[in-house]
């Protein structure tokens, strides 16, 4: 903007004002889209000397500089730079690929985004890369883990399944005592609510096709970097080739203005919900870190401004008939992989069979919902004819 504030600004006023050049755009208050490949030169002379502001559209147009420059207003004054990607998922395999050489050692989270893992196990692996999970609650035990060629932790808080949280300063606080980096899948909290570069983070990654888009219509991701890792991270995307289409650009970055109110909401009738499940006798456990009776609620407190939508209940043991039916029953919860949209999602999950550090018993079906925009008290009216129809199928 032509007028800067010139006091210290909050998170959330970034959010509005971050990336935008209304100057630049004629006075229009939104960058337009470029759908660019081919720039051209105005003479030979530019053309050899790539005299040019931008050189080619896989490098960068005034779309993805807008994007860009709100993510790392986003983060503050310790992010060197932002990549975007075409998905979350490639924002995590080519930050690891920044991160790790032949030969090194990764140390992830047992509780990882099951792609990630996947990503581990077979590129990584074939390449030279060696994996060991490690317990969610390790914290500064992490230590004992690490061998002379441990390059990088890759921690997840809390994990977007079974939503144990980790002690990320701790952890941290070892691994670059040990002269390795700290990536961190910082999707459910974003970067709103986990300011992960002021708790230890190297590299943090967010599936932007979650909170950052918001309205399930695109798939996006990005890698925030400090100074240290920014070089290496900048490098791969070049050389990989990855960049991200103008509309979806576009569309994450309207989403973004947006974000601090949506998630306000989604972490309120997340609550409001969490809590009306726990007293519900068809349920178990709630797992959700920012319930007082959660085991990571002491972390979340310390270390997190807030949570968002999503989180996990374990019912006591049932039929596989009866959960079918209460899931069948719900009317405002879609059945769907992903979140971060608008609107209310409900899965049914299992972790037993992938879990190599820890043992994942949870002794009941485990399912997991995404709470949306949609008034509280209508989800929770929606729960409760689920609940019914679960009893009467027995
Ligand atoms: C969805 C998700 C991803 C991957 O994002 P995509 O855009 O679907 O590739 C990564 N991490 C977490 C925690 C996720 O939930």
């Amino acid at each position: 903007m032509a007028k800067k504030p010139n006091f210290p600004i909050k998170p959330t006023t970034r959010l509005v004002i971050a990336g935008r050049d209304a100057q630049a755009y004629h006075g229009f208050v939104n960058p337009p889209v470029y759908h660019a490949s081919t720039v051209l030169y105005p003479t030979a002379e530019d053309q050899v000397a790539h005299r040019s502001r931008y050189q080619y559209g896989r490098r960068g147009t005034p779309t993805s500089d807008a994007l860009e420059n709100a993510l790392i207003a986003l983060e503050g004054e310790a992010c060197a730079g932002v990549t975007l990607l075409p998905s979350g998922l490639t924002a995590i395999s080519t930050a690891l690929i920044s991160a790790v050489s032949a030969g090194d050692h990764l140390l992830v989270s047992d509780s990882v985004y099951r792609p990630t893992r996947h990503f581990c196990n077979g590129v990584l692996k074939r390449v030279g890369v060696a994996t060991t999970y490690y317990d969610p609650l390790v914290g500064a035990d992490i230590g004992k883990l690490f061998r002379p060629n441990t390059r990088a932790v890759f921690v997840e808080a809390p994990g977007s399944q079974s939503f144990e949280m980790q002690d990320i300063p701790a952890i941290a606080k070892v691994a670059h005592e040990k002269g390795a980096l700290v990536l961190m899948d910082n999707t459910w909290a974003t970067s709103l609510y986990f300011r992960a570069f002021e708790k230890g983070v190297d590299l943090s990654i967010q599936a932007g096709t979650k909170y950052i888009g918001g309205h399930s219509d695109i798939m996006f991701g990005c890698v925030s970097a400090n100074a240290k890792t920014f070089p290496a991270l900048k490098q791969t995307i070049i050389t990989m080739g990855l960049c991200v289409g103008p509309d979806d650009m576009y569309l994450a970055l309207r989403g973004l203005r947006t974000l601090s109110v949506r998630l306000e909401r989604h972490y309120q009738s997340g609550l409001k919900v969490a809590r009306w499940l726990v007293q519900r006798p068809e349920v178990q456990r709630v797992l959700h870190p920012a319930l007082e009776s959660d085991p990571g609620y002491k972390i979340w407190q310390r270390d997190f401004s807030g949570a968002c939508g999503l989180f996990s209940i374990v019912l006591k043991p049932t039929s596989e008939k009866s959960v079918h039916a209460f899931m069948n029953k719900l009317t405002l919860f879609g059945m769907g992989f992903s979140w971060g949209g608008f609107e209310s999602l409900i899965i049914l999950f299992d972790c037993t069979e992938y879990r190599t550090a820890t043992k994942w018993a949870p002794g009941g079906p485990t399912l997991r919902l995404h709470i949306g925009l949609e008034d509280a008290d209508d989800l929770i009216a929606d729960l409760g004819q689920g609940f019914a129809a679960m009893k009467a199928a027995g």
